[in-house]
């Protein structure tokens, strides 16, 4: 008897091509499309952000009753598709979402974003109810979701849910005394596993009370559960099973035979179009046009996860000899600073300051060479898009980035958390660059034909979502 199709609910602060911060973003954009496309029936919850308020989206006629604090608060829903396929619905609530910034602006976090985020959290419960769509499971992404779980299990009932891990370093922590605001139980706050010493950590419970939780990689799954990649959680996570199911990328967005921001397209049969998106890329930052010069590339949030430290001191290190560089970014301010100060001052180093997603574009393509020194990383979706887009990824081989790039093959890795290690990649790639060019196209085609799509994933979560139903049933 064939299995009847599911009903899914992704909870998330994040979804293409809505709102997009970084991966989550992604993930949360072209998941669904592919759990759609074996069949199921999978629709998501995000906020309705001021930046979203522009996208065109239907109003639900019903106002939505939403069961937090002591007198409930009113929401109104709007629809949209992601692709006319996945409905998204975003939740109003200006109090909480009409402002400018995501998590917070230029003094920091939000103070609110406790409440902000168990609003959505518990919007997400009752949104089944109100749609009259009965929600076989919830999937949770991130700390900004996790407290559906945390509610689900002061509830008597409520679907289950599965808690993806994008990244374990945002945990949601917040002092305990805001606790009051969220209308739970302080009895029931202990079991759920949200209570950390002095503080809520959000993250933490619901890495305790979700039904199943997965992480966006195999190595990461592993590197969660060690004292040393644990993020001070792992005492939660050592007990728990964690899935790695490794992302895939949205081959139809990220596709250089077919990418609107490139002033020409290209395949792996047919490399042309990439070496005009070079030149266009030299051209458009100011560098000077040279085939024959490596062009290395970084599109990352400036943070000391993605080593941008590191990365800064290998810039440095490798000042006199004839590469290029070409960045990407924003977020701390002393990075920001440091690499507009070299963009000023070297003719060999080009820095845009913000977030972009057409120059992220043209800078896949566009270079021949993709850094990535991150200290951890959960999955990584840079390295995928490089490798598509012909790029070779030099990364440090942690958590996806290990289980994505083989050295030699299609990227080169290092080990070391140091700017020499990776200068010395650096150098390695660059010698292939100029001495074996045979072998470096090699490399390239063999990074262009990975197949990198959802399907795979998608069969791995409706397997893990069945179990979870057959263990709860
Ligand atoms: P993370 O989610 O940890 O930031 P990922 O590699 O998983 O890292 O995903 C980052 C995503 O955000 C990629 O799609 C990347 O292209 C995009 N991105 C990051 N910074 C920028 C930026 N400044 N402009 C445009 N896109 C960006």
């Amino acid at each position: 008897m064939p299995l009847s199709p599911l009903r899914v609910l992704f909870v998330a602060s994040e979804c293409v091509p809505f709102i997009k911060t970084g991966g989550l973003g992604d993930v949360v954009g072209a998941l669904p499309l592919a759990l759609s496309a074996l069949g199921h029936d999978v629709r998501v919850v995000i906020p309705r952000y001021r930046a979203v308020k522009h996208i065109a989206a239907e109003k639900l006629p019903a106002p939505f009753a939403v069961p937090m604090g002591p007198d409930g608060r009113y929401a109104a829903v709007y629809r949209s598709f992601v692709e006319d396929t996945v409905p998204v619905y975003l939740i109003e609530h200006d109090v909480f979402f009409d402002r400018d910034g995501l998590y917070g602006d230029d003094r920091g976090d939000f103070s609110d974003n406790l409440l902000r985020f168990a609003f959505l959290s518990r919007a997400a419960l009752a949104l089944g109810d109100y749609l009259d769509w009965p929600i076989d499971l919830l999937h949770l992404h991130d700390w900004q979701a996790a407290l559906t779980s945390v509610f689900a299990s002061t509830l008597t009932s409520a679907p289950p849910t599965v808690l993806s891990i994008h990244n374990l370093g945002y945990q949601g922590r917040f002092a305990a005394a805001a606790a009051v605001d969220l209308g739970i139980e302080p009895g029931a706050m202990g079991a759920s596993g949200v209570l950390q010493g002095k503080f809520i950590n959000v993250l933490r419970g619901g890495l305790v009370s979700a039904d199943a939780l997965t992480t966006v990689s195999p190595s990461y799954a592993k590197e969660v559960k060690t004292e040393a990649g644990g993020a001070g959680l792992h005492d939660a996570l050592s007990t728990r099973s964690v899935t790695g199911i490794l992302n895939g990328i949205d081959e139809a967005r990220w596709d250089p035979k077919t990418d609107v921001n490139l002033v020409q397209n290209y395949d792996a049969n047919d490399l042309r179009g990439k070496a005009a998106c070079k030149l266009a890329l030299q051209r458009e930052s100011g560098l000077p046009e040279r085939a024959d010069v490596p062009l290395l590339g970084l599109v990352s949030r400036f943070a000391e996860q993605k080593g941008i430290d590191l990365f800064i001191e290998t810039m440095d290190e490798l000042a006199d000899e004839d590469v290029q560089f070409v960045v990407l970014g924003s977020g701390e301010s002393s990075a920001e600073e440091q690499l507009a100060q070299r963009a000023a001052e070297r003719d060999a180093v080009a820095c845009t300051v913000g977030f972009n997603e057409p120059l992220s574009h043209r800078i896949e393509a566009g270079c021949d060479l993709f850094i990535m020194p991150s200290r951890y990383e959960p999955c990584g979706l840079n390295q995928l898009y490089s490798q598509r887009y012909g790029t070779l990824p030099i990364v440090r081989a942690v958590g996806g980035l290990r289980d994505t790039v083989t050295d030699g093959v299609d990227g080169f890795r290092f080990d070391e958390l140091s700017s020499e290690a990776l200068t010395a990649a650096i150098r390695r790639a660059v010698t292939l660059f100029h001495t074996g060019p045979e072998a470096f196209h090699s490399m390239v085609q063999t990074a262009m034909s990975k197949p990198m799509g959802w399907d795979v994933a998608a069969r791995e979560y409706e397997t893990l979502y069945r179990q979870i139903l057959r263990q709860k049933a």
